[in-house]
């Protein structure tokens, strides 16, 4: 996954090992048509215009950086105590209750939903925080299809370094590269990972003929997808293309969601961050992005935290309603915006929105990396609302 300038630089500023995330770094942009024929090569260097570096890493690798944060002994703050294989069945989010569908149950000050984009927390937060009007659109806090889905697969370098075609892709250079057919409706991204060992591929299609599969089995992600099924719907591509996409004898193809804009993401002791809060398409590629930016605003929000006030069975304490006041006054417009623009740049606007949005064109992808990659932190954010409050 691309991690970019916004949340790479507050991952930096933890002290995250590149040699641990096996990173490679992210500088290049290229767009060519299905047949692979040139359109466009950007140079995507945030580290000069925004101060920051952006890299490709892999989820894992992410993940255990994160937890090495959360438990290391040398670092400030009590190590956490991390709990798996917990499934989540209920929650009071004014007691601060979470029950486990073991029926084990765990009290807490403050909760912090992060269970993802099918979040068991949100309902609860939503039904508590809301009443009507709270979702800004349609659907009460549920996934949206937004009608695509990616098939998902991963190749060793070799396949293209060794391939004169492909091959621009690592001549001492890494970035995405996107093919794709007339107005985007086929679509195949590729990106390096691991030290640039491997190359991850993902290839876009219409989620149409899988819907009842994804819906009988109430599940986003279907398994094994065998590759000659996967060329079908790719046949009109360049055969280097199509040898990324039947390296693998299967695929695994995952359904894309997002979630509407919601209004809250606080109710009593609980506060819903991530995807949890606002999921977006992959378009961006900011959903992992804006999650690191939340840990870092609560971060900083509760670091010199010391309750003077203690919470109540059904509320919490005054500090904590504060801090997650500002949390969410001083987050939500960023989100929404990501939220929205992910829907822009994935062209699924529809309607009035589509119209008043227009083209996704140079001037609006500008604009839309100064206000996301120029990002430095929640202190920067909480101080000038400070400045404006006086
Ligand atoms: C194809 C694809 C490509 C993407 N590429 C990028 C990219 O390049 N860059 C980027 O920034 N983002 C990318 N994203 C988005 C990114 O994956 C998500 O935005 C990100 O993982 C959200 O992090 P999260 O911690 O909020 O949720 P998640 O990563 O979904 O984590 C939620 C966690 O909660 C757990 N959980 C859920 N329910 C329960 C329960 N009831 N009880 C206990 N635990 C529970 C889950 O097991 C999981 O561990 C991509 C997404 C897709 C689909």
């Amino acid at each position: 996954m691309s991690i970019v300038a916004n949340a790479y630089n507050l991952l930096v500023a933890q002290g995250v090992s590149e040699e641990n995330l096996k990173a490679v770094l992210f500088t290049h942009l290229w767009y060519r048509s299905k047949d692979n024929e040139y359109v466009s090569e950007s140079v995507f260097d945030t580290r000069s215009t925004f101060g920051a570096s952006s890299i490709f890493t892999r989820r894992s690798r992410l993940q255990a950086e994160l937890y090495r944060f959360a438990t290391e002994i040398s670092r400030p703050g009590n190590p956490a105590r991390i709990l798996t294989g917990v499934n989540i069945k209920t929650i009071d989010p004014s007691a601060g209750v979470v029950v486990a569908d073991t029926g084990e149950t765990y009290v807490g000050d403050l909760i912090i939903g992060a269970d993802g984009i099918n979040s068991a927390i949100r309902g609860a937060v939503l039904a508590k925080s809301s009443g009507p009007g709270s979702v800004i659109g349609i659907s009460e806090g549920t996934a949206v299809p937004t009608g695509i889905a990616a098939y998902i697969t991963v190749v060793p370098a070799k396949l293209i370094t060794s391939d004169p075609v492909l091959a621009f892709q690592a001549d001492g250079v890494a970035g995405i590269c996107n093919w794709e057919t007339p107005g985007g409706k086929l679509r195949v991204l590729c990106y390096p990972r691991d030290n640039m060992e491997y190359f991850q591929v993902l290839a876009f299609v219409s989620e149409t003929p899988w819907i009842d599969e994804f819906e009988k089995n109430k599940t986003s992600i279907i398994k094994g997808i065998p590759a000659e099924r996967v060329l079908k719907d790719f046949e009109a591509f360049h055969p280097a293309v199509k040898k990324l996409l039947s390296y693998a004898p299967t695929l695994d193809l995952r359904r894309i969601r997002d979630i509407e804009a919601l209004n809250h993401w606080t109710a009593g002791k609980t506060i819903l961050i991530g995807d949890a809060a606002h999921a977006v398409t992959p378009h961006a590629g900011q959903g992992c992005n804006m999650a690191i930016e939340d840990a870092e605003a609560l971060g900083f929000l509760f670091k010199d935290m010391k309750l003077l006030t203690s919470s109540s069975a059904s509320a919490p304490a005054p500090e904590i309603t504060k801090q997650l006041a500002l949390f969410e006054s001083l987050r939500k417009n960023r989100a929404h915006h990501v939220q929205f623009k992910s829907r822009h740049i994935g062209g699924l606007l529809k309607g009035e929105l589509k119209e008043e949005a227009g083209e996704y064109d140079s001037a609006a992808r500008e604009a839309f990396a100064k206000m996301i990659y120029g990002y430095t932190g929640f202190e920067a954010v909480y101080k000038a609302h400070l400045a404006a409050e006086k």
